[in-house]
């Protein structure tokens, strides 16, 4: 049996958001934004066809005698050198024996299955017994094209042989024809690209079949028999028609990877080809078709063997290792497609000895070192005179490479000032596992995110390129890898100590743990606990007192305070506690609590006035004292305990609710007194099992959500760092959310003299709800603000708008319609404004004829949103309508298509 033996895949770490090639070229080329989905691959400025080959052939090598290859085939439209064998620097690169055969395929985007025929044609043929085959691609597309957003960069690499094979084959089928859909002169950057119809209608759609249906019918198979198809088609609709012409089902397809990294040319028809080995099952057929100037499709069956394949970073490793950006600009530079000032550092000479060159190639190429045979030290670069002190043995060493050996960084650094295309330039030591080190170029990183002692693999990079002779140079980078938790250094720890705490009802549940913690952090603890029943009837010493033996068995410092929260004595006597023993109070957690849940019905006074005492005036007990003495020493860090039930509701607790979300109240005004005196006040929500929630989360609940979960980020927010203030964070089991207030951009419904009427709130009820562009406002003043400035005198001509009110676009806008431009046209458009001069409108067109009524419509086709200022500057012509829709300002729900013919339809 021959075939496929394994597989390898290398998609470049760097991801372009799609739409921001749209966000900053939509200006002039809108139409973009119809493929502007998912994201495209592309390469780092030190990538090329050669270095992703390199990349995929020793994925696929992972496991594999790699000494066995006796042939290596690359294929690709861009290889670095148009004479030079770019497979023999692969083979070089990749450290493989000199008497092998080393082959280009390129000019075709089929030349990675021709490649992969011509290699199983030889293992058939017993002319050789293991064949690597890669097929790379980075291509050069005209910014703004459609092409830039189809494709990507990326590379695929097979090994073919007749042992282990994972995937037998069954035989091929080609069709050569010059049809040409694009070409590249000889002498081009960039291809030059013909009618997207014809290359749809004539190429694809009649090409790729013909060589399908001929291989089907030479291996006497039909669709019926095979379970996955691949051929690349960046025309998503016409790779579903194309496959439905070939009688395949959709669940066949494999996906065309348009959204995750886009077509990587001659290497996409194996990249999708290993995307379908990676998810096949033993006895599943695959056939896969490469198009360009005719087709060539391929049979295979996967056998067991598959499950034996060791574990690679495959199309899937790579696609899951990604850094996505949205700087188009970075892309272009990487790209060589811009070219900004580099200073005069950047010419320095760069020519290479092509003696050096091929004198050290398994150095320079193949990161080949030494290793000493007296005393087995391995070094880098290799020399005559063993490293090792001890030994220093003469012509003592055999290579020995270092590409896939372990190492770590040992020293590094960012230098702004060295030459770059992304700076700064990171370099520094690395050390090999088991001996030898080097100075080495670290990429595909950022400095902040490198450590000491980091893990770091090899990758084989260009490291410069000569323009004056169109050479590009090659070596080894580092690219640092992700840290383990346990390898990652310790961060600098948050610490309280000379610092005193108090924490209300910390004899139990939630502010046990925190004053234990704040304890072992060198905080001094004030442990106040009232020590009664979850209802607040009674009282007892022991759980103060406890907690207090358990932080000083710790070996910290804590005093006990039985106080009840809910008098102000009781609050004056626990900051007193603090204030008495050690002169001062940095931490107020207010966390006491008691539940007494009732439907409103049966809430009588006493359980209503006991829950709010407790929680609402017992913080303002406690705090208050406490925050005369904060503002004194002009530091102080306070903690309200709220809960979802006050946040958000819930069934039976009017009392706590209320109580709940009284806090918020009292922290949003209490932060505005603080704010000048360093001194935070924030709000948390727990979740966790105590006595409070014992009979209220499940069992299996309640052994999950500990109280330990909670206070890292109580902690956090009571350290010196946190510059946080009338925040509120939901937090339980390691899960953490900030909640907050928001408010929506309203609208006037009236002109500010005359009392609107209620059918007028009607009328205008969705834009009164719509909170789109809803916002955090910081203080009761700004909360006025958008209503005065909705009864501001409106001028035609406004200096914030530069344009017309928004009610004299609508007044206007049956004189600005353009009945020629409406043939046909059957639509009606929702328009929803917000903002002091918002409101809502509907325009209907049909039979040439165009309505404007104010309030909203029942089935509108396109419904509109935006802020009143952004709609004016649009509909006035300064706001381009494209750039509007990217960038979040305009929303359109319903028909999007429609929206785009309100430009033809009205001139203002
Ligand atoms: P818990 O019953 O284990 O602890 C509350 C402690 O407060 C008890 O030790 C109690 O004796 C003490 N206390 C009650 N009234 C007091 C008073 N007047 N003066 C001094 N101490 C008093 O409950 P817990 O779950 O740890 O609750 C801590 C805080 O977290 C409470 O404010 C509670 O409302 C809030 N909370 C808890 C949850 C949760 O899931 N556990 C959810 C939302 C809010």
């Amino acid at each position: 049996m021959i075939g496929i033996t394994s597989f390898g895949g290398y998609i470049p770490r760097l991801r372009l958001n799609r739409m921001s090639i749209f966000q900053n070229m939509g200006w002039f080329a809108p139409a973009i934004v119809t493929v502007a989905q998912g994201e495209r691959s592309f390469c780092n400025w030190d990538e090329d066809s050669l270095t992703m080959a390199v990349a995929a052939a020793r994925d696929c090598l992972v496991g594999k005698d790699k000494q066995a290859t006796d042939a290596v085939f690359l294929a690709s439209t861009t290889l670095p050198f148009a004479d030079r064998l770019n497979a023999g620097i692969l083979k070089t690169a990749l450290n493989l024996k000199d008497d092998l055969i080393a082959a280009d395929f390129a000019s075709t985007l089929r030349a990675g299955t021709t490649a992969l025929i011509e290699a199983l044609t030889a293992v058939k043929a017993d002319e050789k017994k293991q064949v690597l085959v890669a097929a790379s691609d980075k291509r050069l597309a005209r910014s703004a094209s459609f092409y830039e957003m189809w494709e990507g960069d990326g590379a695929a690499a097979l090994l073919v042989g007749d042992t282990d094979v994972i995937a037998e084959y069954l035989g091929s089928f080609t069709v050569t024809r010059d049809f040409i859909d694009h070409y590249r002169g000889a002498d081009r950057q960039f291809d030059y690209t013909w009618e997207e119809r014809w290359v749809r209608d004539e190429g694809y759609s009649k090409i790729i079949p013909e060589a399908v249906n001929g291989l089907l019918k030479k291996l006497s198979l039909t669709m019926d028999d095979v379970d996955k198809l691949v051929f690349p088609c960046f025309f998503k609709a016409e790779h579903r028609n194309i496959a439905k012409k070939l009688g395949a089902s959709p669940e066949k397809l494999i996906d065309n990877m348009h959204e995750v990294c886009g077509e990587t040319g001659t290497a996409h028809p194996l990249v999708m080809l290993i995307q379908a080995l990676e998810e096949a099952k033993p006895g599943d057929r695959i056939l896969a078709a490469g198009f360009g100037q005719g087709c060539d499709a391929l049979c295979f069956k996967v056998t067991e063997a598959i499950k034996n394949l060791a574990p690679r970073q495959g199309i899937k490793g790579s696609l899951a290792d990604k850094k996505t950006t949205d700087n188009y600009l970075k892309f272009l530079k990487f790209r060589d497609q811009i070219e900004p000032e580099m200073g005069i550092r950047a010419e320095a000479p760069t020519q290479t000895s092509m003696t050096v060159l091929y004198r050290k190639r398994d150095m320079l190429l193949g990161l080949v070192g030494g290793k000493c045979t007296k005393c087995g030290t391995p070094q880098f670069p290799r020399t005559r005179l063993c490293v090792n002190p001890d030994c220093r043995a003469l012509d003592s060493q055999e290579p020995h490479e270092f590409a896939d050996t372990p190492a770590k960084i040992k020293t590094f650094t960012g230098d702004m000032l060295a030459v770059s295309v992304d700076p700064p330039h990171i370099y520094g030591m690395i050390q090999f596992e088991g001996g030898g080190r080097f100075m080495a170029d670290f990429t595909d990183c950022e400095l902040n995110d490198v450590k000491v002692g980091q893990p770091v693999v090899m990758s084989f990079r260009r490291r410069l390129y000569d323009r004056q002779r169109g050479f590009s140079g090659y070596f080894w980078k580092a690219v640092p890898l992700p840290m383990k938790k346990e390898e990652a250094p310790a961060a600098e720890e948050i610490r309280f100590d000379g610092q005193v705490a108090i924490v209300t009802g910390a004899g139990a549940g939630l502010g046990r743990v925190y004053a234990l913690e704040l304890a072992k952090r060198g905080a001094k603890v004030v442990v106040n606990d009232l020590g009664g029943a979850r209802d607040g009837t009674g009282a007892s010493t022991s759980a103060a007192d406890q907690v207090v033996e358990e932080i000083k068995a710790l070996g910290g410092e804590a005093v006990a305070n039985y106080d009840s929260v809910s008098t102000p004595e009781g609050g004056q006597n626990i900051v007193d506690t603090a204030i008495k023993t050690w002169g001062r109070v940095d931490i107020l957690i207010n966390n006491a609590g008691i539940l007494r849940d009732k439907t409103l019905i049966k809430m009588d006074p006493e359980n209503w006035d006991a829950v709010l005492n407790v929680h609402l005036k017992g913080a303002y007990n406690v705090t208050r004292p406490a925050f005369i003495k904060m503002r004194e020493q002009g530091y102080g860090r306070i903690i309200l305990t709220t809960s979802a039930a006050g946040l958000y509701g819930n069934f039976g607790q009017t009392n706590y609710a209320a109580a709940k979300m009284g806090l918020i109240g009292f922290m949003n005004a209490l932060k505005q007194e603080a704010g000048k005196y360093d001194i935070k006040v924030n709000t948390i929500a727990p979740v966790a099992a105590t006595r409070l929630t014992e009979d209220i989360f499940p069992p299996e609940m309640l052994e999950k959500v500990k109280p330990e979960f909670v206070a890292p980020i109580v902690l956090y927010l009571c350290s010196k760092g946190s510059k946080e203030s009338g925040m509120i964070y939901n937090v339980g089991l390691g899960y953490f959310n900030r909640a907050a207030i928001l408010t929506g951009p309203g609208l006037a419904v009236s002109d500010g003299t005359k009392v609107p009427t209620v059918e007028d709130i009607h009328k205008n009820w969705a834009g009164i709800n719509d909170m789109t562009g809803a916002v955090e406002i910081p203080n009761v003043m700004a909360s006025f603000e958008p209503m005065l400035n909705a009864f501001k005198p409106k001028k035609e001509k406004t200096a914030e708008t530069g344009g017309p009110s928004v009610k004299a676009v609508f007044d206007g806008l049956e004189k600005a319609f353009q009945p020629e431009a409406a043939a046909g046209v059957d639509v009606v458009f929702q328009f929803n404004i917000s903002g002091p001069q918002g409101g809502s409108w509907f325009v209907t067109i049909k039979d040439g004829a165009c309505q404007v009524s104010e309030g909203s419509h029942d089935r509108p086709t396109t419904t509109i949103k935006m802020a009143d200022q952004d709609f004016v500057k649009m509909m006035s012509g300064e706001l381009n309508p494209m750039a509007a829709f990217s960038s979040g300002k305009l929303k359109v729900e319903g028909d999007l298509m429609k929206s785009q013919l309100i430009e033809k339809l009205f001139k203002i």
